[in-house]
């Protein structure tokens, strides 16, 4: 099998530079079967255990799709990421930021999670944002003060969806749902793939890619 490269992938040069920017020469395996359909549009299903590189398989296509339908003047939430802790929300966010810092307009990355006030959450948002990543409780309660709106989404993605369903995340998802327009990408990840997430994914997913990686031998 041919190594691919970021390029070969179908990545723009503003991504191409990040990649570079970070250090990242060569895709992980589900780095390299997700970024095609994903740039295609395709739903998918990612089951791929801690380390695989997950993150950058759908930070990388969502922000080159973020980047490419950025006509309005105002910027607006296209993409959303629920995981199911602080931490993780934190380090996506992070990792949208680093990958988008090429972009020719700068990215706005809200990060929303427990633990802190919601005041400086609600103050980002209101400055407008293009990818919004957080915890289900945070973002309930905030879309409650009408502090966020999600009718723009174009992608969802369920980041650990078995840990979000750990989390009991079954109760807010159809609150969330609810929110988001019907018409959208879909895309959840997961290590494990109990008969919940498998649950989950038929809810959610219409003719997803399916994807099954290793852990990356590094
Ligand atoms: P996962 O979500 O699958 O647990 P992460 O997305 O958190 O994995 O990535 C694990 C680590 O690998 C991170 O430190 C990340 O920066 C690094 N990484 C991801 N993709 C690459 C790559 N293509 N080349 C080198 N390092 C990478
Ligand atoms: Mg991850």
């Amino acid at each position: 099998m041919t190594v691919a490269t970021f390029a070969s992938l179908g990545l723009s040069p503003p991504l191409l530079q990040a990649c570079a920017e970070v250090g990242y020469t060569t895709p992980t395996a589900i780095q390299a079967e997700a970024i095609p359909p994903l740039l295609r549009g395709q739903d998918l299903l990612g089951l791929a255990p801690t380390g695989s590189g997950k993150t950058a398989a759908f930070a990388l296509p969502l922000l080159q799709r973020v980047i490419a339908g950025r006509q309005h003047a105002y910027r607006r939430v296209r993409a959303l990421v629920l995981v199911p802790t602080r931490e993780l929300a934190q380090q996506v966010g992070q990792t949208f930021r680093r990958l988008g810092t090429s972009c020719p307009r700068p990215l706005k990355v809200a990060v929303l999670h427990g633990g802190v006030s919601p005041n400086p959450q609600m103050m980002a948002l209101r400055g407008g944002c293009d990818v919004v990543v957080a915890t289900p409780g945070r973002l309930l309660d905030l879309l409650d003060r009408n502090a966020v709106r999600l009718d723009t989404v174009e992608a969802l993605v369920l980041d650990e969806a078995d840990r979000l369903l750990d989390l009991g995340f079954s109760a807010e998802r159809e609150r969330v749902f609810a929110a988001l327009p019907a018409d959208r990408q879909n895309l959840l990840f997961s290590a494990t793939f109990p008969p919940e997430v498998q649950a989950l994914a038929d809810g959610l997913l219409r003719d997803a890619v399916r994807i099954e990686a290793a852990a990356e031998a590094r």
